[in-house]
């Protein structure tokens, strides 16, 4: 594999500004409301696009990404929040994978997250890209490998006690609302891919942080392990 531009989605401005504030930016396009930045960081050419919140705009900027710019790799990055009882605050999970954990064909004899009529459930993160991203320094942080689940809810800490099934049966470390739609649209095209979230709250935790507050230090905490993936990436000849 050897990427030469590389696509960066987000749901949230904070980390597209962050990004662009240390990039050259090259070009600006629009394409149905979303803008794609072309930025010249670590003598590559990556593709910076904030896609919103939810698996249909995850999936609809990804294979617009795809389509109109020909990324060698996709990488999301963004907050979650954590599954895992030992994950804290501010640590990174990097995905080993991703499965859609909302997605539910049981009645007609599939197994939770498999997609129906198909033999696709656990999507997995390109082992490259995971093991570059998980060399980074999360500054104070731990830097974690796990299954990363993905559905249109935002789950607060009530919820995941009355899904047990996010933990039990589905063994998620962090939950979001992104990564596995683009995880499966990698999947179709052949584009590797890996998921780098912040945990921005806790299923167990005591901790209430103001979000807002935190929001600044996760941008940057993104931004810099990004900047490691893209730094240590193989170059084509
Ligand atoms: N708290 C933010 C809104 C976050 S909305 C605010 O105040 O503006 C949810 C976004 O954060 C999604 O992009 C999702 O991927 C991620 N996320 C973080 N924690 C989550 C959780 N517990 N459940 C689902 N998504 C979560």
């Amino acid at each position: 594999m050897t990427p030469d531009r590389i696509g960066i989605m987000g749901a949230m401005d904070a980390e597209i500004t962050e990004f662009l504030g240390h990039a050259d930016l090259i070009e600006s396009t629009e394409w149905r409301g979303f803008t794609f930045h072309t930025v010249r960081l670590e003598g590559r050419e990556a593709v910076l696009v904030k896609s919103g919140i939810g698996k249909v705009f995850s999936a609809l900027v990804s294979q617009h990404l795809i389509d109109a710019f020909a990324p060698e790799a996709l990488i999301f990055t963004g907050v979650a929040g954590a599954l895992n009882p030992a994950y804290e605050i501010g640590d990174v999970v990097i995905s080993r994978d991703c499965i859609q954990h909302d997605v539910d064909g049981r009645a007609l004899g599939f197994a939770r997250g498999n997609l129906l009529y198909t033999d696709l459930k656990i999507f997995a993160a390109d082992p490259d890209l995971a093991r570059i991203a998980l060399s980074a320094d999360a500054v104070g942080h731990n830097i974690r490998s796990g299954r990363i689940l993905t559905g249109d809810q935002f789950m607060t800490r009530d919820q995941i006690n009355h899904h047990r099934y996010l933990v039990d049966e589905l063994h998620g470390d962090a939950v979001e609302m992104e990564g596995g739609a683009m995880a499966q649209v990698c999947a179709v095209n052949g584009i590797p891919f890996v998921v780098v979230r912040t945990i921005s709250d806790r299923a167990d935790g005591d901790a209430v942080e103001d979000f807002n507050r935190f929001l600044p230090e996760v941008a940057r905490n993104s931004f810099a392990i990004v900047r490691h993936i893209l730094s240590r990436l193989p170059r084509s000849a």
